[in-house]
């Protein structure tokens, strides 16, 4: 097993639950990087006495670095500190949990530098795409799904002899919070109703993505490319439970799911210990209390972020990174009370259908793809 970890995003919710896990594991924890959380980056950094640490906002990488001027770290910031994070040399695993696009550099920086990946980042492979696994494979790394949905499909190929044997993968969805809803009926959604999820804690903006169903149309494309499947060997089911985080059909039509309580830290552990397993904090799954799991199709008339990801899955080339864009941009402003909850599937929709697609062939073209849906969703607000 590993034992020198480098984590991006520590101070959110996967961040946070991955150094429960590192603790737990023995880990020796090379580097953190926070957005602007400088209060507990620097407790993380008290504790796990990191060789590096990275904020990426400049005026408080300066408070912070003042505030831990007593310990060894070295505080760094911005985009070329998070990259250092990516590519430290003591690491042997790089956790990129940072959210957004932002991720993308990261991660590539991280293949370069030949370390394995475990990847919470979802927006880093729908907006980076080939240029990712492309990195990842020349490079000769490992690319370990932290997203629950993804680990699952993971865990449930372990063993399986050749990729021709999977037939179809099924994503389990809980519906968010809106489910059974009509469109009428989330035309005054606030902020406060669209944060509170039914079975998963999670930071803001993935937990809006989750009541949009924008994450599960970010976890088709994300599934596409971690498995190499297209858009028509991806289906989703609603799980109103979240008790299975999905499964995958074989051509013999045997479908194999995995199964757990909605806790992180299961997906997360396995991302480093793979392709071991040993104890976790995690509660033992009880199903004879549960009692009862359901299944439903997803509303794809009320949820219009779900279509308008398989669109651009479809499309390729940018649109995949146009669709991830808007929603950014999108999400932020829908919490910031500038637009309201269905926007954001009708700003993701209109940029997927009006920006002109091309092929990105670097990382920027992918980063000038973002800023066009950016400045598509700014532009109508
Ligand atoms: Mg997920």
């Amino acid at each position: 097993m590993i034992k020198n970890i480098s984590i991006l995003g520590s101070t959110g919710s996967i961040g946070t639950q991955s150094l429960d896990v590192a603790d737990k594991l023995g880990l020796r924890v090379c580097a953190l990087t926070a957005a602007n959380n400088i209060d507990l980056l620097e407790r993380q950094i008290r504790k796990y006495k990191p060789a590096l640490a990275v904020v990426y906002n400049e005026d408080r990488a300066k408070q912070l670095r003042l505030s831990v001027s007593d310990t060894d770290t070295r505080i760094e910031c911005g985009m070329d500190g998070l990259i250092e994070a990516a590519s430290i040399p003591e690491a042997e695993l790089v956790l990129n949990s940072v959210v957004g696009m932002v991720g993308l550099l990261p991660t590539i920086a991280a293949a370069r530098a030949k370390k394995d990946i475990a990847l919470a980042n979802k927006e880093t492979l729908v907006a980076g795409g080939s240029l990712v696994t492309d990195a990842v494979k020349e490079n000769g790394v490992k690319l370990l799904p932290v997203d629950s949905e993804h680990s699952a499909i993971f865990q449930c190929i372990q063993g399986c002899p050749s990729h021709k044997a999977i037939k179809k993968l099924i994503l389990t969805a809980s519906g968010g919070p809106f489910f059974g809803k009509t469109r009428e009926e989330l035309r005054e959604t606030t902020v406060g109703q669209a944060l509170k999820h039914p079975n998963w804690s999670m930071g803001a903006k993935i937990t809006i993505d989750s009541a949009t169903m924008m994450n599960k149309g970010l976890e088709i494309i994300e599934a596409g490319r971690l498995f190499e499947m297209d858009c028509d060997h991806i289906d989703v089911v609603v799980h109103r439970e979240s008790i299975i985080h999905s499964l995958v059909e074989f051509t013999d039509n045997s479908v194999l799911a995995q199964l757990g309580l909605p806790d992180m830290r299961i997906p997360i552990q396995y991302a480093i210990t793979y392709p071991s397993r040993t104890e976790s904090p995690v509660g033992e799954l009880n199903l004879a209390q549960i009692g009862n799991l359901s299944f439903y199709e997803p509303d794809y008339d009320t949820f219009l972020c779900l279509n308008a990801c398989k669109k651009a899955f479809r499309m390729g080339g940018a649109a995949t990174a146009i669709a991830n864009g808007a929603n950014e941009e999108a999400n932020a402003l829908f919490r910031q009370g500038r637009i309201k909850f269905l926007e954001i599937g009708e700003l993701v929709t209109g940029a997927v259908n009006n920006i002109e697609n091309f092929i990105p062939k670097s990382v920027d073209d992918v980063i000038l793809a973002d800023k066009q849906a950016r400045e598509y969703v700014r532009d109508r607000v």
